[in-house]
């Protein structure tokens, strides 16, 4: 049976990347602001629905290669690396007054190709982000390209993304680019090119479609977004590109744009757990009575009927530890209601939420797909 095309509000952890060519206008040589503002609206307002956001920007080299006018040519290693290092003050600088504008704080970081395979670098700089995360900061990140040599270079944004969004654990990456998907043949010249709304598998035909076809300012053709593909389905990311030709371009998929999404065969459930289990810090704690400590251990959802007691101070959506009567950790997972409204329908039937709150939530006080089970 093939797989829904699922819908951004799905998702709880997306990384939006930005390519060159959106944001550095290279015949004006500056950056597009408007449409750079248009995104930063949408990423608020995802933000404000309690999603974590995270930007992979690319345009350091473009925009410093604009401010120095290097000209358009091929250049020298150290040529883009001094661009970049140009380039990257403005674009860190631009982005963080872009999100500031709506109350969110930017958070720059700059990675390696050793950062996302090195072990310890890969630890390190994913608590980084995860503590940035916490803080509700918005990582805004690049290449290093200043300190990466040839040998050490990502070059180019894509694979980068795709490498942060699986160390991350986010569950969507949002590729936007200057097309708009992925076709059968090169749509430029071919007019009779097929979209394709859904790849479930990257087969080797999918990997034939993709031509080496890419605009000036980026490297990343359809072949480098191909290869991202691999690497965020593989970590238990789905990945979607979309055109960024467009303002509000999040907004755009969420109502209907045309754009291909790319699946990951990992369950995001799994991925979604390894995520609540790992990487949140629980905020409060649910005791529930030994009933709902057999329910839980059937896979069934934690229903308020079984919470006993209710501590900490946590909203809607944050992680909570799950203990028994005896005080054992039992679970962790996201909570459906916040403190407050929590220890007033403790211990109630489902079906008076709507009596006690005034306002019918959600039956489950955590439901069985944000729960994961076993203490530590
Ligand atoms: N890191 C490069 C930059 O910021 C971009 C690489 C790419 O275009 O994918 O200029």
């Amino acid at each position: 049976m093939p797989r829904q095309i699922p819908a951004l509000s799905d998702f709880r952890r997306i990384v939006v990347k930005v390519g060159s060519s959106l944001l550095v206008d290279n015949i004006a040589g500056r950056l597009n602001l408007d449409w750079l503002a248009s995104l930063a609206d949408d990423i608020a307002q995802m933000h404000r629905e309690h999603r974590d956001m995270l930007v992979v920007s690319s345009g350091a080299i473009a925009l410093g290669r604009a401010v120095l006018k290097l000209g358009s040519g091929a250049m020298k290693l150290e040529d883009s690396q001094g661009a970049a290092a140009v380039g990257q003050i403005a674009l860190a600088r631009t982005w963080s007054e872009v999100l500031g504008k709506h109350g969110m704080t930017a958070g720059q970081v700059l990675v390696t190709l050793q950062d996302t395979e090195e072990r310890r670098r890969y630890l390190n700089a994913r608590s980084t982000i995860a503590r940035l995360l916490e803080w509700r900061a918005v990582p805004v990140i690049n290449e290093n390209d200043t300190v990466a040599t040839n040998e050490i270079r990502y070059g180019d944004n894509d694979r980068l993304a795709a490498r942060v969004a699986t160390m991350a654990s986010a569950d969507l990456l949002v590729l936007l680019s200057d097309v708009d998907g992925l076709y059968d043949a090169p749509p430029a010249e071919n007019k009779e090119a097929k979209f394709i709304p859904l790849v479930e598998r990257i087969t080797p035909a999918i990997e034939r479609m993709a031509g080496a076809a890419g605009s000036q300012l980026s490297r990343g053709g359809m072949q480098t977004k191909i290869e991202a593909a691999k690497i965020a389905t593989q970590g238990g990311t789905h990945m979607v590109i979309a055109s960024g030709r467009v303002a509000h371009p999040l907004a755009a998929i969420v109502a209907g744009a045309r754009c291909t999404w790319f699946l990951t065969p990992a369950n995001p459930v799994t991925a979604r757990k390894k995520w609540i289990a790992g990487t949140l810090e629980p905020k409060g704690i649910l005791t529930i009575d030994a009933g709902a400590v057999a329910a839980l251990h059937n896979g069934k959802s934690l229903l308020p009927a079984g919470v006993i007691r209710v501590d900490g101070s946590f909203a809607r959506g944050d992680a909570v530890l799950i203990r028994g009567p005896d005080g054992t950790e039992v679970a962790r997972g996201l909570v459906a209601y916040d403190a407050e409204d929590a220890a007033k329908i403790r211990g109630c039937p489902s079906a008076e939420i709507l009596s006690i709150l005034g306002f019918g939530g959600r039956a489950a006080m955590v439901h069985r797909d944000d729960l994961v089970m076993g203490g530590s």
